[in-house]
């Protein structure tokens, strides 16, 4: 499949049927697999062999699904988690531990800020977190001797930052930990973090990936040019045997290319078991036979929608990475040249108040906390998911009392940009 471009790796790549079998992905839906001996069950525990024993560690519509976003990544392996918040807790507690210390850029997604700034502070684990426009210099100096990587988001979720890749790679390189970025807006559709410098790329697939919100999932990619040996005194647990699975040292036995994704398994799964079920897995791979022809249609509603937005005299600001004049166009322009997302930030004049009379009006344009499916949803963030702030600590963490959200589907763009406009109207 690696010779293939894009638009075949999403509907054909992760699953060859031989002769005679379904055309279509199945779905194995079976807790447990049979073995004629314990020799050979015994083999897959030692990770000798390669097959499927219990599906909390590995099932295989799982694993067809993974390996299709592992290609289209261009990644060498991958992992299905139950969420996306599973994928990037998992891809950080693979390689901190308590007393360890991650890098991470200010502007990611809520859930992410607070799994890292709340949760995995209690285990220990330090973040320091850095304004995606910082210097060089201002980034270098959030390094620490335990700082084991360096994490953001292609395009942050709802912020609509767009990454410095080079940035952020260099400094994670010239310190010796990968960079790991959540690709979840761009999808490598759009942008392959791999192509830039990232290390390690998650996915929360319960947004475009999956696209017509069925399922919630993540996953987990690794590009396998992180040479963990070579900064071995930092990883311990991928380069010291690991005594909970018979002694395996995971950076020997499956070398760059496997090691993270075989730890983040055996250990992380085995002991946390965050599964994504087959039958997600199998929604999820419906949803990516299409993801192609879907982001273009994502982001070309997106523009018209911007583009409507930043001539409409109701309206106080527009933010959206594919508008020339926007803050991060020239980034989206150097990573993501054939588009961004569909997610649209703007402002409504006349603040909060008016920003709830806006969307109180709205007809075909639902109020939800999902983004990025088929069908065009909106949020207003200072009366829902950041209600409890004033409008103060709202300017504070870069959402204002005013933004509103808009995740343009795949709808026609005149219907939706028609809908605005009568909910803008007096
Ligand atoms: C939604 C989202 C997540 C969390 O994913 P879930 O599937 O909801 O757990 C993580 N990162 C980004 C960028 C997201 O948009």
């Amino acid at each position: 499949m690696s010779d293939y471009k894009i638009e075949t790796k999403c509907v054909q790549a992760g699953y060859t049927p031989k002769n005679g079998e379904p055309r279509e992905m199945p779905i194995i839906y079976s807790t447990t697999f049979k073995y004629d001996t314990s020799e050979d069950m015994g083999k897959l525990f030692d990770l000798e062999a390669n097959g499927y024993f219990y599906s909390r560690l590995q099932n295989p519509t799982c694993d067809m699904v993974a390996a299709k976003i592992a290609a289209l990544e261009g990644g060498t392996a991958a992992m299905l988690t139950g969420s996306g918040q599973a994928a990037n807790f998992y891809a950080v507690f693979n390689i901190a531990n308590c007393g360890d210390h991650i890098v991470s850029s200010a502007s990611i997604y809520g859930g992410t800020f607070n799994l890292f700034n709340v949760t995995m502070r209690k285990m220990g684990i330090d973040f320091t977190f850095v304004e995606p426009d910082c210097t060089p210099e201002e980034l270098a100096a959030a390094f620490r001797p335990n700082t084991k990587a360096v994490f953001g988001e292609t395009i942050a979720n709802p912020a609509l930052t767009v990454l410095d890749f080079e940035k952020f790679a260099n400094a994670a390189h010239s310190h010796g930990v990968p960079l790991i970025v959540d690709n979840t807006f761009a999808t490598p559709v759009n942008c392959r973090p791999f192509e830039w410098g990232a290390d390690i790329v998650t996915h929360s697939t319960t947004k475009y990936m999956d696209g017509h919100g069925t399922a919630v999932g993540g996953c987990i990619v690794d590009s396998g040019k992180f040479d963990w040996m070579a900064h071995a005194d930092k990883f311990p647990g991928l380069c010291t045997p690991d005594e909970s699975y018979h002694g395996i040292t995971y950076a020997e036995r499956f070398g760059k290319e496997g090691a993270f994704i075989t730890k983040a398994t055996a250990q992380l799964m085995r002991d946390f078991g965050s599964v994504q079920s087959p039958q997600s897995a199998y929604y999820l791979n419906l949803g990516l036979e299409s993801l192609h022809v879907r982001m273009a249609r994502h982001c070309e509603n997106g523009l018209k929608m911007a583009q409507f937005l930043s001539t409409n005299d109701k309206i106080a600001w527009v933010d959206y990475p594919g508008l020339p004049g926007c803050k991060y166009y020239p980034t989206a322009q150097k990573y993501l040249p054939n588009g961004t997302c569909g997610v649209v930030s703007f402002g409504v004049k006349g603040g909060r108040a008016a920003a709830e009379a806006f969307m109180k009006k709205l007809k075909l344009i639902a109020i939800e906390t999902h983004v990025a499916d088929a069908r065009s949803c909106c949020l207003h963030p200072a009366s829902s998911t950041h209600r409890q702030l004033t409008d103060e600590e709202l300017v504070a963490c870069g959402i204002g009392a005013d933004l509103v959200r808009l995740s343009c589907g795949l709808e026609n763009a005149d219907d939706l940009i028609a809908d605005v406009a009568q909910a803008l109207a007096d």
